[in-house]
């Protein structure tokens, strides 16, 4: 445990358009080194009150043992992709610091997305809660329980789109132009900034 839990902004990322997205100080060893990983992951829902659930996973992934937010984007509504026939999805990614492993980490996210009221009915289907590991540091996996980088994040802009607004944070991760992989995937598929005064 390292006891990192300190904000350097307060509150949450409001929504709407004048949403920010949000850095987070991480307090470091002694020598300066990190003392856990850093990992991106994409939160999306839905299903019911979508912000609402990507509020409480963010909270959820930030209350786990021996991990810190680092950052967050701005929210993203987007046209389900895979299965159409179904509301549009609210996509977010964060940056954690963690010192759980790769797959203790995976599991923490399903819990969450358990507690979260997910079922799973259908692949691709509508979810109150969807919870992916992007990007693990120094991390590269081929099993299918979990793998590194996620297999289709690079396909995909309600992924890319939030993750270049974070991707500064990136540490030990593949050289990845995200900004510019971001608007190739945007040429074809549309993800607008979520504006909650909408309703
Ligand atoms: P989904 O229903 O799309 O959330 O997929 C969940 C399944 O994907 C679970 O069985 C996970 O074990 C598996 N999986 C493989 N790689 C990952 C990853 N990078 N992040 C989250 N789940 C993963």
């Amino acid at each position: 445990m390292n006891g990192r839990r300190r904000k350097a902004a307060e509150g949450e990322p409001s929504c709407g358009a004048a949403q920010q997205h949000r850095t987070y100080a991480i307090e470091r060893g002694a020598a300066g080194a990190p003392l856990s990983r850093r990992v991106f992951v994409s939160l999306g829902a839905n299903l019911g009150d979508r912000a609402a659930y990507l509020a409480a996973a963010r909270e959820a992934l930030a209350a786990l043992p021996a991990t810190a937010l680092v950052a967050v984007s701005r929210i993203y509504e987007t046209a389900p992709q895979d299965l159409p026939d179904q509301d549009a999805f609210l996509n977010q990614v964060v940056c954690l610091e963690t010192a759980l492993q790769p797959l203790d980490l995976l599991r923490e996210c399903q819990r969450i997305e358990r507690e979260h009221g997910r079922v799973r009915e259908l692949r691709f289907g509508p979810r109150t809660l969807d919870i992916d590991i992007l990007l693990f540091q120094d991390a590269e996996s081929d099993d299918p329980e979990l793998t590194l980088p996620h297999p289709r994040m690079v396909k995909r802009a309600f992924v890319l789109v939030p993750l270049a607004e974070v991707w500064e944070h990136a540490q030990g991760m593949p050289d990845m132009d995200v900004a510019e992989l971001g608007r190739a995937t945007t040429r074809t598929q549309q993800v607008r900034l979520y504006d909650a005064t909408e309703g």
